[in-house]
């Protein structure tokens, strides 16, 4: 049986775990990126490499992007040698990308307009639900895109969100993290607290996580990353950063005061000269009284 194809563009952190799901999943996956590593160790699990987008096209009309910013994906579709340049007829772009809703809406105008689609389709889990195929995606855009892309989001995830109209996705990621860098610094605090009152941190969120005060970030982030003093979890303080400043402009432009998100967004921006772009993002519990 011929294998069905997709092309990913950012064989990065994430891209990389979603080329494994999607070699498990049985499909031929064709891939590039600017970073000699990162095309390295993707042609080492399996990706076939191609040196331009132009190559890529050649190749598939199904392009799923993991690219780092709203800039990225922009150059990528419509810049100099883009998607939009070389594309097949009824090319679909799955930008799994954290990125910004109303970019997404302009370039889901500009691929449609040429006959193209594009899903907003960013995702949660990491690098390690990535490559499990385990993510959560929250996706915006027409239902007939979904359907064709849904093969794929199968083998990507284990729970996908259908929001609504193109950018919603990208709306819900947004949210969905400025959600998780308060509750990283809410639940530093509540163990810094907890450690000055003379609790054992790792007990302390034993109960926690047994109780109403929990969150992923008490399940997840803590004992996996923060109270081992890991900092290993492959998502890095410039991305989140990006997240929250994306998150604090919604608001801004939707008119909204929303004081604990502003003040949040605050201690994000202000750990800039302190912890280093490349580092961990749960590194901002470092920011608090916590003792790690
Ligand atoms: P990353 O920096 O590891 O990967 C991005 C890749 O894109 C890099 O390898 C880079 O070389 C490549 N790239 C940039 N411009 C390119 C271009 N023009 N052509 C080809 N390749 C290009 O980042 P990541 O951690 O994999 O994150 C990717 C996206 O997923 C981001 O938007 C991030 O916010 C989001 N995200 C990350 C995580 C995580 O845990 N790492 C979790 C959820 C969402």
């Amino acid at each position: 049986m011929v294998k069905q194809r997709i092309g990913v563009i950012g064989l990065g952190s994430m891209g990389n775990g979603m080329c494994q799901s999607l070699l498990r999943g049985g499909f031929e996956v064709f891939g590039t990126d600017l970073g000699v590593p990162q095309r390295q160790a993707a042609e080492a699990i399996g990706v076939t490499l191609v040196d331009s987008i132009a190559q890529l096209c050649q190749q598939t009309e199904i392009i799923l992007l993991s690219l780092p910013t709203a800039q990225h994906v922009k150059q990528v579709i419509v810049g100099d040698d883009g998607i939009l340049q070389s594309a097949q007829p009824s090319t679909l772009v799955i930008d799994t990308s954290t990125s910004e809703p109303d970019v997404t809406r302009g370039l889901a105008e500009q691929l449609a307009s040429q006959g193209h689609a594009l899903l907003d389709a960013p995702v949660s889990g990491g690098p390690s639900g990535a490559a499990a195929g385990t993510m959560v995606m929250v996706i915006g855009g027409k239902e007939a895109d979904l359907q064709r892309a849904m093969p794929f989001i199968e083998a990507l995830s284990a729970k996908a969100v259908h929001l609504g109209p193109s950018g919603s996705g990208h709306a819900a990621k947004l949210i969905n993290n400025l959600l998780c860098a308060a509750h990283l610094v809410t639940t530093a605090e509540a163990v810094a607290l907890g450690q000055k009152a003379g609790l054992d941190p790792a007990k302390l969120l034993e109960g926690l996580n047994a109780g109403s005060g929990r969150s992923a970030v008490s399940e997840v982030n803590f004992p996996r990353w923060i109270l081992n003093n890991g900092f290993d979890s492959g998502f890095t303080m410039q991305l989140m950063r990006k997240d929250v400043r994306l998150a604090e402009k919604l608001c801004r432009d939707l008119e909204l005061e929303l004081p604990l998100s502003e003040q949040v967004a605050k201690i994000w921006a202000a750990s800039e000269p302190t912890i280093p772009d490349q580092d961990d993002f749960n590194c901002i519990v470092k920011t608090t009284g916590l003792e790690t």
